[in-house]
């Protein structure tokens, strides 16, 4: 279970990728012509792949961390690094919060008072978070920090714009589960050499739910 992770994490990366890459209009597509394939989100290697990697989330089944890094590190590659692992963040909290947690669940946590649906959104999150990012989910007073002890973006781009995917899936799932639209901090850092990879939410509910 260590050495893998759910497929959905570097699908997430290659949605990204294509959907960043992908025209805007179909004008600009005829103008690109041929151009637009050779660009990494277009091709049909990155189409092969989602496929492959749809089939897996399908199925349950994981993917070896050093497939998920060494796409982490095409990505960091690209001069739009942080945008793309920014996309794919909240891809993939966006998938987990369609795929696993059900219609009535959802509403409820946007219905009820904060301090019924934040314990409701936190048990969500917690899961997720071990699911998708073999992360840990832990709230101290105001604020839910995530804990990712082995990251597979970490040192897959200058600096460590990598870790902005994360801190995405945490702002994004969020926002999805409670509405919260507090600011995140990435608190600390296995680039600089403090052993695992930290965020800190502000936990904050729009004015209707306090
Ligand atoms: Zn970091």
């Amino acid at each position: 279970m260590s050495d893998t992770v759910d497929a959905l994490l570097p699908l997430s990366f290659l949605e990204a990728v294509r959907n960043v890459d992908s025209p805007v209009e179909d004008f600009e597509a005829e103008l690109v012509g041929d151009l637009r394939n050779k660009r990494l989100g277009l091709s049909d290697t990155v189409y092969m792949q989602i496929r492959r990697f749809n089939d897996a989330v399908k199925r349950g089944q994981r993917t070896s961390i050093d497939e998920a890094v060494g796409l982490a590190r095409l990505l960091g590659r690209r001069p739009d690094a942080e945008a793309v692992f920014r996309a794919a963040g909240r891809h993939l909290a966006g998938e987990a919060y369609r795929t696993t947690i059900g219609g009535v669940a959802r509403n409820m946590m946007h219905i009820l008072p904060a301090f019924l649906a934040r314990p409701v959104a936190l048990r969500h999150a917690r899961r997720i978070s071990r699911r998708y990012l073999n992360g840990r989910v832990s709230r101290v007073g105001a604020h839910v920090y995530l804990e990712v002890a082995h990251s597979i973006t970490q040192d897959t781009a200058p600096r460590s714009v990598g870790c902005t995917y994360y801190e995405a899936s945490l702002k994004e799932m969020l926002r999805l589960l409670v509405n919260s639209v507090g600011a995140v901090e990435h608190v600390r850092c296995a680039t600089r050499g403090e052993g695992t990879c930290a965020w800190r939410a502000e936990w904050k509910p729009t004015a209707a739910q306090e």
